[in-house]
């Protein structure tokens, strides 16, 4: 198999996989149980909140809490905070090219609770614009949600510049769904009052992420019940997939130098392929991350094109893995200006530090064949 969907899911590192099962062997005691059992599984629950805060340089501003994912990650901070400090006022500020939870979650803030929400558009890079941020703030915005890295297209936001926007606002807290960047593109995570990820993206194990949070700030728990991760999350914590979540961090970002300049090795080879081909064009800019690239196919329908490499055990995917379910063109695609034709037909490749430049080249093979044998939409 040639797995080139890692912004999907990647595949979890030796080190996390290890560390996971001598843990839920070894440690398996609640880690909120008062007995000698309860409290080393908790000893290594506080190890890895410290180890994840130290690799984002966190340590002194923000605190963290553990989370199933970005998903549950990114409502927690979205309606935690909304109805925290609803009475402040009720404007909310973010993207048409955030990620599927955000949105939905935003969505629901809107339409059942009464908050204002405003959403950016993407420029023709698939980047906000910090003018349109400007514009958009008022005294009234409590709330600002923003992505790091963009999971359909690869465009890396310019995080530093926005939040000194939102924080013209004392009012305001900046929210960045980090899921696409921890681990591939360092920024200075301090500038985000909020931040949530995924363990899955970067070789921690599927269902760990974690929230990470200035320390002044509260919210409303979504869940309730036995009040674990100071009352914010109620429910028991997988202690032993936060751990490896923290290993697999500090690996991430140890190696991220060697990660990145691997990536671009792949990354220019893939592009250097997909440009000589006339059936295809690019949609990522010019600057997006090297482990992420999106392109259309000009002729072809992208789910059969998907579903011929997937017989030939080739995977990539038409734009997000969440969103694939829907059949309406990528929102994203449509807001840099792409027509609904190309919005309907993108393709991402995703790597991660394992794939080769020969997967690479079997990829580009394979889809110059399929895309002769396949017929045209
Ligand atoms: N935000 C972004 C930017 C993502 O790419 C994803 C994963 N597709 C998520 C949030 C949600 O992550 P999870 O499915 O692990 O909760």
């Amino acid at each position: 198999m040639i797995y080139l969907d890692n912004a999907a899911s990647s595949k979890p590192t030796r080190l996390a996989l290890d560390s996971y099962a001598k843990l839920a062997e070894l440690s398996f005691a609640n880690a909120s149980s008062p007995h000698k059992a309860g409290r080393e599984a908790n000893r290594y629950l506080e190890e890895a909140r410290k180890r994840i805060l130290k690799a984002l340089r966190l340590e002194k501003t923000h605190s963290i809490l553990f989370t199933s994912g970005a998903t549950e990650g990114n409502n927690l901070a979205l309606k935690g905070v909304a109805f925290q400090y609803a009475s402040r006022g009720k404007k909310i500020v973010s993207c048409l090219a955030e990620h599927s939870s955000v949105k939905n979650a935003l969505k629901e803030l809107q339409d059942q609770f009464g908050f204002e929400v405003v959403y950016l558009p993407v420029n023709s890079e698939g980047k906000v614009d910090p003018e349109e941020l400007k514009k958009a703030m008022d005294n009234q915005t409590i709330l600002v949600s923003l992505m790091a890295v963009n999971n359909e297209i690869g465009s890396i936001n310019d995080v530093k510049t926005l939040a000194s926007i939102v924080h013209q606002y004392p009012k305001a807290y900046f929210h960045v769904d980090a899921t696409q960047a921890i681990g591939k593109e360092d920024f200075e995570y301090s500038c985000a009052d909020l931040l949530t990820f995924s363990g899955h993206k970067f070789g921690g194990l599927k269902g760990n992420g974690a929230l990470c949070y200035k320390k002044t700030i509260k919210f409303l728990p979504l869940a309730s019940g036995g009040d674990q991760e100071y009352g914010y999350r109620s429910g028991t914590v997988d202690m032993p997939g936060a751990y490896a979540m923290s290993l697999a961090l500090e690996e991430a970002l140890k190696e991220l130098p060697a990660h990145k300049a691997k990536a671009k090795e792949l990354m220019s080879a893939l592009e250097k392929g997909l440009k000589e081909n006339p059936l295809i064009a690019i949609n990522s800019p010019k600057d997006h991350t090297p482990f992420l690239v999106n392109f259309s196919l000009l002729q072809h329908k992208a789910s059969v094109v998907l579903e011929a490499l997937s017989e030939k055990e080739i995977y990539v995917s038409s734009h997000s893995a969440c969103d694939e379910k829907k059949l309406a063109p990528s929102e994203t695609l449509l807001c840099m200006g792409y027509d609904e034709g190309r919005a309907d037909n993108a393709i991402r490749v995703s790597f991660s530090p394992n794939n080769t430049v020969e997967e690479v080249e079997t990829f580009l093979q394979t889809l110059s064949q399929i895309l002769t044998e396949v017929k045209t939409r």
